[in-house]
């Protein structure tokens, strides 16, 4: 166990770096709904960022960053015309997300650091205490006993509470109020070509694992396109506002109060993946069952979608919209998926899934189901799609696709219509008794119908 700080701070960052890296990039979906995997990583990074937990907010834009510079452009359709508005739009929030990067890194490696050479102080504060013959008369305990190995803390939580020095943010860089520190941002110049073009051209910063290891990006060009002088984006009002106080000396939970503390995931993929909790109200299949009644009687399907907000590193399901829609007795359509959208976003909500009636069926995912999952569950690992069949017991289902390897299959998979899919595993998983959902009592629903 190394006791020496830098080492630790090195390993630390090392670890969060390679989880960051994890991307669930898995090729095959629609390249808009990259766009909005993307965007949905930039939102729960602002969020963790608000929330000073500044370690998921690292976590999440690194993740931002891997799938928009080293992911997304590989994607078949990346080049293509009718992308460009996604496109300098994915540009423009990678410029704020390595700005972010950049400035969260010497922050966490400061944090990281007073936690190491906190628990030095206090190994050495214990030795000599047991060195003390009045005190210790017993023969001394070998020194490596009263080490607090480092796996045994929940370091996220940690972070959570431990003060830091104070920071503003401003447009272009970030000053620390008691003593000034100069943040390297990255630096943006304009590259005349030979061709006539002007191009901007961005110097990405350094995501340094350690000081032998660099991981340096480089985005391809934008396309052909005159542009006006690129500037940084504006911070959002939030961060103007971001402050990190500081008071010395720092109080680091105990130990027993750590392991009390709640687990980071609720459940894991197939793969390992850890899924985030998902709170949803019990009353969802009344609810659901109830506005649906008119086209379940006429044996047509009904669909809504899952919206909510995410606190504490918990997605609370709040909202549930009923988009325009066209439906049969064993399908059902969007019409407005982009008002939809829009209404969402608008309102800072979360997309989590999706909820759709049986009317004559079980409780079943088609394979058509599968499909339409396969996009929500790219947004979002924690997605999770319900199905209700009033006339069948079960009657309720929250399923989602396994990954590995039922992701994976789907979205490889070409066919439409009504179609088997060939696994030895399963492709999807029905997880209403064991999962990260949680149904809970007395969960305000808010209902909104755009039919
Ligand atoms: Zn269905
Ligand atoms: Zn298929």
């Amino acid at each position: 166990m190394s006791k020496d700080p830098t080492e630790f701070v090195s390993m630390k960052m090392k670890r969060l770096v390679e989880e960051a890296s994890q991307v669930r990039y898995i090729p095959g979906g629609a390249l808009k709904i990259y766009f909005r995997s993307a965007n949905t990583l930039l939102r729960q990074s602002r969020l963790y960022m608000k929330e000073n937990d500044l370690m998921n907010a690292y976590k999440f834009y690194m993740r931002y960053a891997t799938l928009a510079i080293e992911k997304l452009p590989s994607h078949p359709d990346y080049k293509k015309p009718e992308h460009k508005a996604g496109r300098n739009e994915l540009l423009k929030n990678t410029k704020e997300v390595l700005n972010e990067i950049a400035a969260l890194k010497p922050i966490l490696e400061d944090r990281f650091r007073q936690i190491a050479e906190k628990e030095i102080a206090e190994d050495e504060a214990r030795y000599r205490s047991m060195q003390k013959p009045e005190s210790s008369p017993r023969p001394l305990l070998p020194l490596e006993k009263t080490y607090v190995p480092y796996e045994n803390w929940n370091l996220a939580e940690q972070l959570k509470d431990l003060p830091s020095n104070k920071f503003t943010y401003n447009n272009n860089s970030i000053h620390e109020e008691q003593s000034y520190r100069s943040v390297e941002y990255p630096g943006i110049s304009m590259r005349n070509q030979s061709d006539g073009y002007t191009y901007p051209s961005v110097e990405m910063p350094t995501i340094g694992i350690s000081t032998s290891t660099q991981i340096t990006y480089s985005p391809e060009l934008p396309p052909k396109v005159k542009y006006e002088p690129p500037q940084l984006p504006p911070k959002p009002n939030e961060y103007m506002s971001t402050t990190y106080n500081s008071t010395i000396p720092y109080n680091i939970p105990n130990v027993e109060s750590i392991h009390k503390s709640e687990p980071e995931f609720a459940a894991f993929t197939e793969g390992g993946e850890g899924l985030r909790k998902v709170r949803l109200s019990i009353d969802i299949y009344e609810n659901f069952t109830k506005i649906a009644a008119k086209n379940t009687l006429k044996n047509l399907e009904t669909c809504g979608v899952l919206f909510g907000s995410l606190a504490r590193n918990v997605f609370s399901i709040s909202t549930l919209i009923i988009p325009k829609q066209t439906a049969t007795s064993d399908t059902c359509t969007m019409t407005n998926e982009e008002e939809l959208i829009d209404y969402a976003e608008e309102r800072g909500l979360i997309m989590l899934g999706w909820i759709h009636t049986h009317p004559s069926q079980t409780c079943f995912m088609s394979s058509m189901d599968l499909h339409t999952h396969s996009s929500y569950q790219v947004i979002s690992p924690e997605a999770i799609a319900i199905v209700c069949a009033p006339r069948h017991d079960p009657n309720f289902g929250i399923f989602r696709l396994t990954n590995p390897p039922g992701l994976q299959i789907v979205l490889g998979c070409t066919e439409r219509g009504f179609h088997p899919h060939k696994s030895d595993l399963p492709i999807d998983k029905n997880i209403v008794d064991q999962g990260h959902v949680i149904l809970e009592k007395n969960m305000e629903l808010n209902v909104i119908d755009l039919r």
